[in-house]
């Protein structure tokens, strides 16, 4: 489709939550697949609630998403003229009036109305002030806000790509404010201009916003201007069915991040929260997901935030990736934790990949390879409680352990036959079952009681650290119970 013009446009009052991230991906996918241009816009005009931390805090974690944008950052509050000079253009065409209700008045009102048992729809007392008598109160100084004067017989009504036609009277549209009384444009005023100065041709947001749109509409009409289309995005809820929020756990994309997840399972994972595709997997890379997205597919039902679909999209990811691939980014883990080690020298690459690929497996994220995997990096880890009640209790390990590592420590060749057969005649010659040592030697090998092949453990630990882990009798003495 030539000329998609889209736009993700967040407020910096928060970090990009899971919902902003959903809303960005689906414009960015919209506008790769159909050739457009993705545009980012930071809704800045709340001064007090946005801040600096923030719009960095988005623009990283677009970034770590991959969601690279054509256009911008453009900042609201660097536009500020832009939206003063058209609310003047709509009071000079009567199609805005100064309203000098204090807040305190508007309250006050609002409850009065309340007391009554009818909500206040509109508070248009200002709408009909003569323009002498507005003047008069500018000159006393007198503050006052800016306030669309809509029209009151006759319907807006719009064709939402995903929730169809959706229709309102506008009497029951109210008297909305576009500039504060401290001079700063509201969320309506700032969103229509900007979408227009963007030339933005699809205007794809949350379903949050679904209520707003019927007087943006009548915004784009005051101002003699086509309206863009609008594509409302289902809500995205968690397990117990209510909106998704800090209740339900991490909301961050960084937060994700930094736990260890990755882009690309990420964004796989976001893309299904209210798309269905036509095909019968749910796995994409982010070019399928390009190729495949359509705004069609979008449902309007909302869609249920699953933590253990995203574990399950992430692992998946890991175990299929190759070596290579996650190298940099175990490395880089690796580096964070204190573990990478620089002394194993040119090996330590060829090392590093082997053992990706022996953890990668097992792992739900990356920051696995450095806790569930922590003692192939480090002499110094701890066995966990597990693995010592389920493996090591048995009276007659700490005999026979050390007698293990003696006889692997005689093999003059240390690959996995070797290893193996070694393990199988000494369980033999002792009387005991294989199972036995083998998972008495993951625990002291690995610390955990879940691990890879034992004789690939083994061999990726070297014959050296593996006798020594083996011969080693210090987890007696540490078993309370021992
Ligand atoms: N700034 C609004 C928000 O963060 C988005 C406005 C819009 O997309 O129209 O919710």
């Amino acid at each position: 489709m030539p000329g998609v013009r889209v736009r993700f446009a967040p407020s910096p009052t928060g970090a990009l939550h899971v919902g902003g991230a959903r809303t960005a991906l689906f414009n960015w996918l919209f506008a790769r697949g159909q050739g457009g241009r993705f545009i980012l816009r930071i809704e800045d005009t709340d001064r007090q609630r946005s801040s600096p931390e923030m719009v960095d805090d988005i623009l990283g974690a677009l970034q770590w998403l991959g969601l690279d944008w054509d256009e911008g950052p453009f900042l609201q509050s660097e536009r500020l003229d832009r939206y003063r000079q058209a609310a003047d253009q709509l009071l000079n065409e009567n199609k805005a009036y100064r309203c000098f209700c204090s807040t305190a008045e508007l309250a006050a009102r609002r409850q009065a109305a309340a007391a009554s048992g009818k909500a206040l729809k509109c508070d248009d007392t200002c709408r009909e002030l003569p323009p002498d008598q507005a003047g008069e109160r500018r000159t006393r100084g007198l503050s006052s806000m800016v306030r669309f004067k809509g029209t009151r017989d006759g319907e807006v009504a719009f064709e939402d790509r995903i929730f169809g036609r959706i229709a309102h009277r506008t009497e029951q549209i109210e008297d909305f404010v576009l500039v504060r009384s401290d001079g700063m444009p509201t969320y309506h005023l700032g969103v229509v201009l900007d979408d227009l100065d963007m030339n933005i041709s699809h205007v794809v947001r949350g379903a949050d916003h679904i209520s707003n749109t019927p007087k943006q509409i009548l915004l784009y009409r005051a101002l003699d201007r086509p309206v863009p289309v609008f594509a409302h995005l289902p809500l995205i809820l968690g397990p117990d069915r209510t909106r998704l929020s800090k209740r339900h756990g991490a909301t961050a994309v960084t937060s994700y991040r930094d736990q260890g997840y990755l882009p690309a399972p990420f964004c796989n994972f976001l893309a299904l929260l209210g798309w269905s595709p036509k095909s019968e997997t749910e796995c994409f890379s982010t070019d399928e997901l390009v190729r495949q997205f359509t705004l069609e597919g979008v449902q309007k039902s909302n869609a249920v935030f699953n933590q253990e679909k995203l574990d399950w999209f992430n692992s998946r990811y890991l175990r299929n990736a190759p070596a290579e691939r996650l190298y940099p980014l175990i490395r880089s883990e690796l580096e964070g934790e204190g573990l990478w080690k620089e002394q194993l020298g040119s090996s330590a690459r060829d090392w590093t990949l082997k053992v990706i690929d022996l953890l990668k497996k097992r792992v739900r994220m990356v920051s696995d390879f450095t806790t569930q995997g922590r003692a192939f990096f480090t002499d110094e880890f701890e066995i966990e409680d597990k693995a010592r009640r389920k493996f090591l209790k048995n009276a007659t390990l700490p005999l026979l352990m050390p007698k293990l590592a003696a006889r692997l420590e005689s093999l003059p060749v240390f690959e996995l036959e070797e290893a193996e057969s070694a393990l199988r005649t000494f369980a033999a010659e002792n009387g005991v079952k294989a199972a036995l040592l083998i998972n008495a030697a993951r625990a002291l090998l690995t610390g955990r009681a879940v691990a890879p092949g034992i004789f690939e453990v083994m061999v990726a630990l070297g014959q050296e650290r593996t006798v020594a882990r083996l011969s080693g009798t210090s987890w007696v003495k540490n078993d309370p119970e021992g």
